[in-house]
């Protein structure tokens, strides 16, 4: 067990510069259970995690990890017990390769040779991770990198595993993935997981959720006990999941629901068969014309990356579409459907194999088109800040 009494931690502390963080926290951590940790940016979340881990220690009150108070002398063997995987993949990956991160963990626990192999190997199958196995890091994307790092924590064998939102920089399927996997070590292994998450509807099947608001904390309870208090949730900026939404919406027109919703499955099974529509076919998407008012207009534009290598890799086949001046447009795909690559060809920055960019209606890979002059028709905010 984990327990904190009367927690609270401030950054410079004994300093003027000193930030408080958190204050009176009592709160108890079960292995085995799942918890939920939500609270607005600022809240305390990273900084309650880096207490668990060890990382940091409280400067007021007392934190147990199996009855061992949390100290800098007692830090190594509660990270033992305690693992965290930060908010960003890049803060904890160290090693070059996949595998040799996997195993630095164990390696630095002195394990014997066969049993890090034997852990590294269990972790690599459980995140599914044989194809990038030998890879560099460096080579990995995102949803990757977070695969790397949930797993070099799991090697560790930990009682309970700390993630700070780690579904922030992957697509849903992977998320799901995530969470799928979560629920299945805690069965397996009975690992006791604290999540931290902005996305609600990802912890509705969780045993507990603990709300953080400015370092305390706000309420906890059942996901059901929790997502009933839409409106204090709401009042420190956070939200109920969106089926939850329409669930009191239905009920505040007389459905008869027994709110909270919290799943799409509960809400279809308690909404009368009768107020069920007629489904519509969906219409296949059709490209707009190219008319006067076109900004942007690609048209069965190809990129190959890495060509003529074994590396190659197809990045767009034949992508054509037009944008109109202050159309506000959402560009969607799964991860390396070609969004990046496309924004990158109008962009001026990979130059098509095949196929047009016309930026307004000039073919911006003309060999006397300028190209400085289109930095300041289209200002762009890469996915990684840190890039641009
Ligand atoms: P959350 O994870 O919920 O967004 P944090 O734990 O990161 O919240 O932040 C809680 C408070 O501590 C905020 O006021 C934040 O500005 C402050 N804080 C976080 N990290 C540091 C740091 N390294 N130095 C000083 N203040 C920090
Ligand atoms: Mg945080």
């Amino acid at each position: 067990m984990i327990s904190l009494e009367q927690v609270g931690f401030a950054y410079n502390a004994g300093r003027s510069d000193a930030i408080v963080a958190l204050q009176n926290l009592n709160l108890t951590f079960q292995k085995g259970e799942l918890v939920a940790l939500l609270g607005h940016n600022g809240s305390g979340k990273s900084t309650l995690a880096k207490l668990l881990a060890a990382v940091h220690f409280a400067t007021s009150g007392n934190l147990r990890v199996n009855g061992i108070h949390a100290t800098e002398t007692t830090a190594y063997d509660i990270r033992r017990d305690v693992g965290l995987v930060f908010q960003r993949p890049d803060d904890q990956l160290i090693a070059g390769r996949v595998i040799d991160d996997i195993a630095f963990g164990p390696e630095n626990l002195g394990l014997p040779r066969d049993e890090i192999e034997l852990r590294a190997q269990t972790v690599i199958d459980a995140l599914d991770l044989h194809d990038i196995r030998d890879a560099s890091i460096s080579t990995l994307s995102g949803g990757e990198r977070q695969r790397v790092a949930i797993a070099g924590v799991l090697a560790m064998q930990p009682s309970y595993v700390i993630l700070d939102e780690p579904t922030t920089m992957i697509a849903p399927p992977q998320a799901r993935q995530l969470l799928a996997l979560v629920h299945r070590l805690r069965q397996q292994l009975g690992i006791g997981f604290i999540h931290i998450t902005h996305f609600m509807h990802e912890v509705v099947d969780f045993d507990r959720i603990i709300v953080m608001h400015e370092g305390h904390l706000l309420m906890q309870g059942t996901p059901h006990e929790v997502f009933n208090r839409h409106a204090e949730l709401h009042a420190v900026g956070l939200d109920v999941p969106l089926v939850t939404q329409i669930g009191s919406k239905l009920h505040a027109k007389g459905f008869t629901l027994d709110t909270p919703i919290l799943t799409a499955q509960q809400l279809a099974q308690q909404l009368p068969a009768s107020s069920a529509p007629v489904v519509q076919p969906i219409s296949t998407p059709t490209s707009t014309p190219v008319t006067s008012d076109t900004f942007i207009s690609c048209e069965n534009v190809h990129f190959t990356y890495l060509k003529d290598t074994p590396m190659q890799s197809s990045g767009l086949r034949g992508a054509t579409c037009t944008i109109r001046r202050g159309d506000i447009v959402a560009l969607l795909g799964g991860t390396q459907a070609g969004k990046s690559t496309l924004i990158e060809c109008i962009l001026g920055l990979r130059k098509p194999e095949t196929g047009t960019v016309r930026i307004d209606g000039k073919d911006i890979y003309a060999p006397n088109y300028d190209i400085g002059a289109l930095r300041d028709r289209i200002g762009v905010v890469f996915q990684q800040p840190e890039t641009q």
